[in-house]
């Protein structure tokens, strides 16, 4: 999943970038209003962490002018003062959510986790869809209960495609959510790591937990269970 981080303080925004790239995002920063508005327009965002007070256009004028041309990824706010109104203020300007100054990563990562699988229909942590079971919390995947073992990139390409269990995705869509910017994207790696994930998760073949849907992208086929 893509994270943009809108921050102007520099110290703060490269920890945000790290901690949430250690947690398996892909992070794009931006540092001030203007650049954080290019950003979300021209990138596929699956998630916003937006500062209040920011230089050029303030982090409530960024919230709404998204909100109002119909961006309408999750936005969690970060409020300098311990200030109720600030609060409410992002809230209404169209946020989901709010951290207030100083936090623990800790608190960042969980709340982003929690809004992007509510914004993916989750309710809860643990996702689950017949024998496939995927654990946000600890990023550890079971099939009928045994542990499957994943490298990074695998368990983030399940992730995207488990939290939007039963939407078609493209093959452009993946290689865009799950690199960052600078990165050399090859829609054919998409199909190399797509590959070894259904032979781990399927070695007999026999679930067919994803499916391929010549010319238009991928989509996970077993039903969520209810959650
Ligand atoms: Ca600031």
């Amino acid at each position: 999943m893509r994270i943009l981080v809108v921050e102007d303080e520099q110290i703060l925004r490269e920890s945000l970038k790290r901690e949430l790239a250690a947690a398996g995002f892909s992070v794009d920063v931006a540092a001030d209003g203007e650049e954080g508005l290019y950003a979300g327009r021209e990138f596929p965002v699956d998630l916003a962490i937006i500062d209040l007070g920011l230089p050029k256009l303030p982090g409530l004028d960024l919230i709404r002018t998204l909100r109002a041309e119909r961006h309408t990824f999750p936005i969690l706010v970060l409020t300098a003062r311990d200030r109720w109104q600030d609060k409410v203020a992002g809230l209404d300007a169209g946020a989901d959510d709010y951290v207030t100054k100083p936090f623990q990563f800790e608190e960042v990562i969980a709340r982003v986790q929690a809004l992007l699988r509510r914004a993916g229909g989750w309710a809860s942590p643990v996702l689950s869809c017949g024998p496939v079971v995927l654990d946000l919390r600890s990023q550890t995947v079971a099939v009928h209960g045994e542990a499957v073992d994943l490298t990074t990139f695998e368990y983030r390409l399940l992730e995207h495609m488990m939290m939007r269990a039963g939407d078609v995705i493209s093959k452009a869509e993946l290689t865009e959510r799950l690199y960052e910017q600078d990165f050399e994207r090859d829609s054919n790696t998409i199909e190399v790591f797509m590959g070894r994930l259904r032979r781990k998760l399927d070695p007999d073949d026999k679930l067919q937990p994803i499916e391929t849907l010549r010319g238009r992208g991928y989509r996970f086929a077993l039903p969520r269970d209810p959650n």
